[in-house]
């Protein structure tokens, strides 16, 4: 399976902000893009010229799959996907991408960030309803609860979660347990209740060319 190898670091600092990609770091002073706020590479420090509509909406494309770690086919699925259903596209797309099993598990705080989330699922340490799935793009329905399997408690990298969670935004769209490590999805995710600016309509525009 394809995925993105290099330093995720990079990505914020190509994007110029925060993007929390990895976990109890990004809240400390080593976090690299509080010691190095300018883009990566060789001509990183340089003031460019006035960015186009284009790079702006490709930007904002990419800080995108950056933050959910998404690959490009399966950004390009979802945009299709949210572009079918009924309603505004962007909304949409987040409301897809919020509901990503992954993304549950790292939203509820049992995982430091997306992609130890993905490692718990494909390990076999989560459940959702009484299953066990091993599916990160799983989607999750209101309603549903998902949970960390009894036997997988107390793995590290969920109990150093845990202990880190007062640093982190509870969004009001889930509900966790901390004692049970249980959490359900309450309602379908609002675009307006997510804690980083994200503008929609760029990448709307940006694949509707
Ligand atoms: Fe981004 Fe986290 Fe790295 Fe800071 S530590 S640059 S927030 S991934």
């Amino acid at each position: 399976m394809a995925r993105y190898t290099d330093a995720k670091c990079k990505l914020c600092r190509r994007e110029g902000m925060k993007l929390f990609l990895k976990g109890e770091r990004c809240y400390s002073s080593s976090c690299a893009i509080e010691r190095r706020p300018y883009g990566p590479g060789e001509h990183g420090r340089r003031r460019g010229r006035k960015p186009s509509d284009y790079k702006l909406q490709l930007r904002e494309k990419q800080k995108v799959r950056s933050i959910y770690g998404v690959l490009e086919r399966q950004f390009r699925l979802y945009f299709a996907e949210a572009n079918r259903q009924q309603g505004a596209t962007g909304e949409n797309l987040f409301n897809l991408l919020e509901k990503r099993l992954d993304n549950l598990i790292y939203r509820l705080g049992f995982a430091p960030s997306r992609a130890s989330a993905r490692q718990l699922i494909r390990h076999k340490h989560v459940l959702v309803e009484d299953g066990v799935c091993d599916i990160p793009s799983r989607q999750v329905r209101v309603g549903q609860t998902v949970s960390i399997r009894a036997k997988s408690q107390n793995i590290p990298q969920v109990v150093d979660s845990l202990k880190d969670n007062s640093k982190r935004d509870r969004l009001p769209f889930v509900e966790a347990d901390d004692k049970k490590l249980e959490g359900r999805l309450l309602s379908e995710p609002q675009l307006s209740d997510l804690p980083i600016p994200i503008q929609e309509n760029l990448i709307v525009e940006l694949y509707s060319k």
